[in-house]
């Protein structure tokens, strides 16, 4: 059978790429980033059963890697397609490591001796990378990669110390990018969403107060693996922050964004990260200001219930106004409308969480144009049809799964890659390979 194309190494992706394999179909996953794994593998724990979140996933990543039908495409991206359904020619750009992946073990000493630090994209910023670098400890494949806008060799013409220090000789600085061109049957798209900067919502001091994060780098500073090691220490002075609150909808169920729609896992993941502060510190203070709690799928009110009744956290319905900074103390009030009882109020903590919006991947225009296929009135993936088709682009054999056709929690991104496989798989069976 021809193999099928898959973009996008998140759990939308690894699911699907797992799905055809098993049953016999050649996969080829095209990942942008150094390592599989997605928004998930930057996950604490996941909603509703709390469960570690990369010890769910890196089995699967591993499986991926190992399984004989699946072909791992990393730093790589799709930049050309032709043809139908059953015959598509597709090209993929794969950029190069600068590290012979033959050769590298992922010791990881190449690193630990490189001079260069820059904010790590996988600690969400919180923590620094080297220039040359393991995107994370469960990375796979778990390869060094150089980062050459940021490597004193590239830049400056000195150092090489990588190259100095690596038992395996692994560092090939001459590494070019590479065209592979495939024939497939088929393609999935999973290349899921990004997180609304909420810099621009100037009232909420995103950027310019040092305690004001967003879900997403919180969920490092609560990760054992993060890095602070799991200690809520607040990023002004370092103290461990014992009253915090989260604010919903930061960016979205407003026009004034563009995003007016509704980011489907918020209510849940602001309540888990909440219930993760009263694991840490039972005594802690947790309130979350909340539009209306979309709490519809399985399990999930009983786990807000439970958020209230037993850990304590407070729900309170209004979307603040303003926070303010105490120059001093760097603490915060939040100034916000109690709408329950029609009151305007404020509110003393250490640290604010906000929950932005999930949008649509900066690339989907440029991705959208080359699989030819037709965007929504936001940027994410068009369905064939939302009842009908609702995993189906608008080009025959080219499937959407996952959160880059609109907000998915993991739950539903992995029951829609499962939904997209059995169609490719159809594609793939029908093929007639040349
Ligand atoms: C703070 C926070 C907490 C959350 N907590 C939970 C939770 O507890 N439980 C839960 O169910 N859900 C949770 N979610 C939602 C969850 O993160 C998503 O449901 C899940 O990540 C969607 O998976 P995905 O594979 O569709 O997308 P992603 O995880 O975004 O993966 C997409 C992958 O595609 C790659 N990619 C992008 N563009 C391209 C391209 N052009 N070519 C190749 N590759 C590309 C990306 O690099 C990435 O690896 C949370 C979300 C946030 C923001």
């Amino acid at each position: 059978m021809k193999p099928v194309l898959v973009i996008g190494g998140g759990i939308a992706g690894i699911q699907a790429s797992l799905d055809l394999a098993d049953r016999g179909t050649k996969v080829h996953l095209v990942e942008r980033t150094p390592s599989i794994g997605g928004v998930m593998a930057q996950l604490d724990k996941t909603f509703p059963t709390m469960d570690c979140s990369i010890c769910i996933l890196a089995p699967k990543m591993i499986e991926c890697y190992r399984h004989p039908n699946i072909t791992i495409h990393t730093q790589s991206e799709v930049v050309g397609l032709e043809g139908v359904v059953g015959d598509f020619n597709v090209k993929i750009l794969e950029h190069p490591r600068s590290v012979d992946s033959a050769k590298c073990t992922g010791c990881g000493l190449c690193s630990e001796k490189c001079p260069v630090k820059k904010p790590s994209a996988f600690q969400a910023g919180l923590g620094q990378r080297k220039a040359i670098y393991l995107a994370f400890p469960q990375a796979v494949p778990l390869l060094a990669t150089i980062d050459r806008e940021a490597c004193l060799w590239f830049t400056k013409g000195i150092c090489k110390t990588c190259e100095k220090v690596c038992p395996a000789k692994a560092v090939d600085y001459e590494q070019k990018e590479n065209t592979v061109e495939l024939n497939v049957s088929s393609v999935i798209a999973a290349t899921g969403f990004e997180q609304y900067n909420p810099k621009d919502i100037g009232e909420y001091g995103y950027g310019r107060y040092k305690n004001v994060l967003t879900a997403l780098e919180f969920e490092r500073l609560v990760c054992a693996s993060g890095p602070t090691g799991g200690v809520l220490n607040r990023p002004s002075d370092g103290k461990v922050s014992h009253n915090i609150a989260f604010i919903q909808c930061v960016g979205s169920r407003t026009q004034t964004t563009g995003y007016p729609y509704c980011s489907a896992s918020c209510c849940m993941y602001a309540t888990k990260e909440a219930v993760l502060i009263k694991e840490h510190e039972p005594s802690s203070h947790v309130t979350i200001f909340y539009m209306d709690l979309r709490t519809f799928g399985k399990g999930f009110q009983g786990f807000v219930d439970r958020a209230q009744s037993y850990w304590g956290v407070k729900y309170i319905r209004g979307r603040p106004g303003e926070i303010r900074e105490d120059p001093r103390t760097k603490d915060l009030t939040i100034l916000y409308e109690n709408t329950e009882i029609g009151k305007v109020e404020k509110m003393e903590v250490d640290l604010v969480v906000l929950c932005t919006a999930a949008i649509p991947h900066r690339d989907n225009r440029k991705l959208g144009g080359v699989l030819g296929v037709e965007l929504d009135e936001f940027g994410f993936f068009a369905d064939k049809d939302m009842l009908t088709a609702p995993v189906e682009s608008s080009k025959p054999g080219i499937y959407v799964c996952g959160s880059c056709h609109g907000p998915r929690d993991i739950p539903e991104s992995v029951a829609e890659a499962s939904a997209t496989a059995a169609k490719a798989a159809e594609d793939a069976a029908r093929a007639e390979v040349k």
